[in-house]
Order: C-alpha cells, then sequence, then structure tokens
C-alpha cells in the first residue's frame, strides 16, 4: 500500500499547505481518509485517478476536513461513475451530503452507500472484505471525531516454484488450494501437504489515521504495530496548552502514541499554519520517537519500509539560473523542463530531464550527493544557504531553519565563487509515476 499526503494544513490553508487529505493506494484502488477543500486537485498532482476512488473516511465535521466532499462528489457523477462509492463518517453525513445534492438538484447515477457510525460505540468494523478490513474508533476532540485503522489481512505464504515444478503442479486452481491451506491429490494419488509447499503466511500491512485529537488510549490502539501512523501535530511543546484547549495534540503527543503503539513509521501532519518551520516539529517528535518523518504533500510513502530504501532520497530537480544558455534567455527553467519532454504534469514523468545541463550540475554539487540532505544537518544547513540566495526569503517557509544560520557566515558562503551556479529547487519529490 502507498500512503500519500494530500493536505497537511489544519483549519487554515497556507499558500503552500492544503487543507487535511490522505490518499491510501491498494492494488488499483484509492482510499481517501477526510476530504479538505482542493482534495480532487491534490489528487490529480499525486497520479492518483478520481474514478479509482473506492470508500471516502471522514473523521468529524469540523469543515477542514470534509469541505471537499461535495465538489468531489460532484466531479465523480460529471465522469459519468458507475461504481458504488463508500462514504463512511460520524452519524449525520449522509443528511448532510443528501441535503447538499438536493439543494443544488442534482442526481447522482452512482450509489452512494453511506456508513454511519454513531457517538455511543467504542468500536467499529466499518468495512470489510476479504482482503482488509477498516476499524473506526472514537477519538478525544471537541466534537465527535473518528480514527481509522486500515488493515489488509493477513496473506497466504508463497508458494514455493521449484517444488511445485518437481511435482508437476501447473494448475492455477491447484495453487489455489494449496494456498488455502488444502492439501492436494495427485492424479497418481500423491498426496501434497500444503505446508510442505506453500509458505508462512505473510501479514498484511496497515496504515492509521489519527486526527484530531489529543492523546487518548484509542489512539493508540488504532495505531497498535501499524506500519505507517499518520497523527496530527498540530503544535509543538511550547503550545501543549493550546493544543489541550483545542482538542489537538503536540508533536510529543504523536510521538507518544507511536511509542506506546510500537508503529513501525510515525508521520506527522496537520500542522498549525503558525509553523513555517515545520523541522520543529520533526525535532520535538522525534524526541520521542525516532522513525518519525514529516508528512510532505504528494511525497508517497510504501507502507512496506524495504520499498523506502531506507531514508527518504530527496528527488529535486536543480536547474541552473545563473548560467546564461545560448538561446535560453531568462526562461532557463522552462527551457530546461521542456528539453525534458515535461511541460507538463512532470510530477509523473518518471524521467529526470535530459537536459545535459541538469546532469552536468548535478554531477558538479557534492552537497546533493548525500541521500540524507533533508535531515541531516550539515548538508541541510548548505542546502537553506543556496535556497536562500536565490530566492531571498521564499524558502524560508519550506525549510526554517534560517535562524540558526550566522549572517557572515552566510556572507562568506555567499562570495563564495563555487556557489556562482544558483539553483532553484523544484517540488521535494517530483519523480513518481506509480498509480
Ligand atoms: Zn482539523
Amino acid at each position: 500500500m502507498i500512503v500519500v499526503p494530500l493536505g497537511i494544513a489544519s483549519a487554515t490553508p497556507t499558500a503552500i499547505r492544503h487543507l487535511p487529505s490522505v490518499a491510501l493506494w491498494r492494488e488499483g484502488s484509492v482510499f481517501l481518509f477526510d476530504c479538505g477543500e482542493n482534495s480532487q486537485m491534490c489528487m490529480l498532482q499525486a497520479g492518483l485517478k478520481r474514478s479509482k476512488i473506492d470508500s471516502i473516511f471522514i473523521t468529524h465535521f469540523d469543515v477542514d476536513h470534509y469541505s471537499g466532499l461535495m465538489g468531489l462528489i460532484s466531479t465523480l457523477q460529471l465522469q459519468r461513475r458507475e461504481k458504488e462509492l463508500n462514504l463512511i463518517g460520524p452519524k449525520g453525513i449522509k443528511k448532510f451530503v443528501e441535503w447538499n445534492l438536493n439543494f443544488s438538484g442534482v442526481e447522482i447515477n452512482f450509489d452512494l452507500n453511506f456508513i454511519e457510525v454513531d457517538e455511543d460505540i467504542e468500536e467499529m468494523r466499518v468495512l470489510n472484505t476479504d482482503d482488509y478490513y477498516v476499524e473506526a474508533r472514537p477519538l478525544k476532540h471537541k466534537k465527535f471525531c473518528l480514527g481509522y485503522r486500515f488493515q489488509e489481512k493477513d496473506k497466504p505464504g508463497k508458494v514455493d516454484a521449484n517444488k511445485a515444478d518437481q511435482y508437476g503442479i501447473t494448475e492455477d486452481e491447484h495453487f489455489k488450494s494449496l494456498k488455502a491451506g488444502k492439501n492436494l491429490t495427485l492424479d497418481d494419488g500423491t498426496v501434497i501437504e500444503s505446508y510442505e509447499i506453500v509458505g508462512h503466511p505473510r501479514p498484511g500491512d496497515s496504515f492509521a489515521y489519527v486526527t484530531d485529537t489529543e492523546y487518548c488510549p484509542n489512539a493508540v490502539k488504532l495505531a497498535v504495530n501499524t506500519n505507517i501512523l499518520y497523527h496530527e501535530a498540530t503544535f509543538g511543546n511550547q503550545l501543549a496548552d493550546k493544543a489541550k484547549e483545542t482538542g489537538h495534540s503536540t508533536a510529543r503527543d504523536a510521538a507518544r502514541v507511536a511509542t506506546e503503539a510500537q508503529t513501525k513509521l510515525l508521520v506527522i501532519g496537520h500542522f498549525s499554519a503558525r509553523y513555517t518551520n515545520l523541522h520543529l516539529l520533526l525535532k520535538e517528535a522525534r524526541e520521542g520517537f525516532y522513525p518519525t518523518w514529516l508528512a510532505q504533500e504528494l511525497r508517497p510513502i510504501f507502507t512496506d519500509p524495504s520499498h523506502e530504501r531506507g531514508v527518504v532520497e530527496p528527488k529535486v530537480d536543480l536547474i541552473d539560473l545563473t548560467k546564461k544558455k545560448p538561446h535560453g534567455g531568462g526562461g532557463n527553467y522552462r527551457d530546461a523542463r521542456s528539453k525534458g519532454g515535461r511541460s507538463t504534469g512532470s510530477r509523473h514523468g518518471g524521467n529526470r530531464p535530459g537536459s545535459k545541463n541538469f546532469r552536468s550540475r548535478k554531477s558538479k554539487d557534492s552537497a546533493y550527493s548525500g541521500n540524507r540532505a533533508r535531515y541531516g544537518s550539515s548538508n541541510y544547513e548548505d542546502r537553506g544557504d543556496r535556497y536562500r540566495k536565490n530566492d531571498g526569503g521564499s524558502y524560508r517557509n519550506n525549510n526554517g531553519g534560517n535562524r540558526d544560520y550566522d549572517n557572515s557566515d552566510r556572507n562568506k558562503r555567499y562570495d563564495n565563487s563555487k556557489l556562482n551556479n544558483s539553483i532553484t529547487p523544484r517540488t521535494g519529490y517530483d519523480d513518481f509515476n506509480r498509480f
């Protein structure tokens, strides 16, 4: 499964952060957790097809968490969807959607399957299929709010292909029944026990979505042993009182839940608009639970950590701004993009731009050779400086941390001839073509 944060803001969107929504991609289907304003556009940017949405889970009725819902339903109708859509949320979601459709006189040609959760439940399985189930539990917020856990059921073990060959098993049905744990009798009367040829069952992946809430035991229960816990960290520790007052978590609270639940990876999101430097929150969360990542909009995260190859590798297109190109003029950036054949939808393009300029720039740039540049402090410092040199304050929002830099040091660097080649990053993660 792949988790794609679509909106990581809380309450109010900022210039660079959208309202809450997280997509979970699983075998061609998309499960949407919350649907803030702009979710459907963010899906497009992420390369997720809206027609592939299977279910939408709404946590609670704060407007920022469902303000994109009607727009999305309307789009699905315009796309002539026929497949049923599951809409899961606290009691009242049916009334809300139907009232809206009625108000605007829209007739929906596909079935809406509402699953409403009452306030007095302790736990409820809101979806249950052969392959996975989704569990909801109430959290502790100012109003009734649900957390969700998406759990794949254990998968049967893999069939040993060599052994199957030896026994001469070729038919799909035989494989299926062996995988289902049944013994197989061959034509010559030989009985093959399932365990001889099928490996151990493989545990299913899991994902918990916990927002908006103060610390509460139900959050831990939802997140127990998950591959990924997406937890809100609206505030830093300094504003713990404010978090309590508004029914939210601090980065430390998120880390506490992750620790108690023994989740494999904590991803924090739902950031208050007051934080331009999210690394502050990351630092605080990591003090309590080290395997923590900041949610980045559109940056997909595999639930199976083996796909992540350790620390996230930023894939940044670096374009030389100062170096004049023969025909480039001021449009270097666009030039480089179009050379790579990626004038639109470049996020989906798997290839790096073919521009030679890009390659040579990259190879010269030792500061980027380390994968850990995002979180590694020394490389990070270097990057921060470079960004600032290009763009004045505009990258401060993304990277923050600039306060740490000493001005004289910066000027020294500024004069450094090495830095004559300015660079500008595109999105942090600009290279995925997985959907
Ligand atoms: Zn919220």
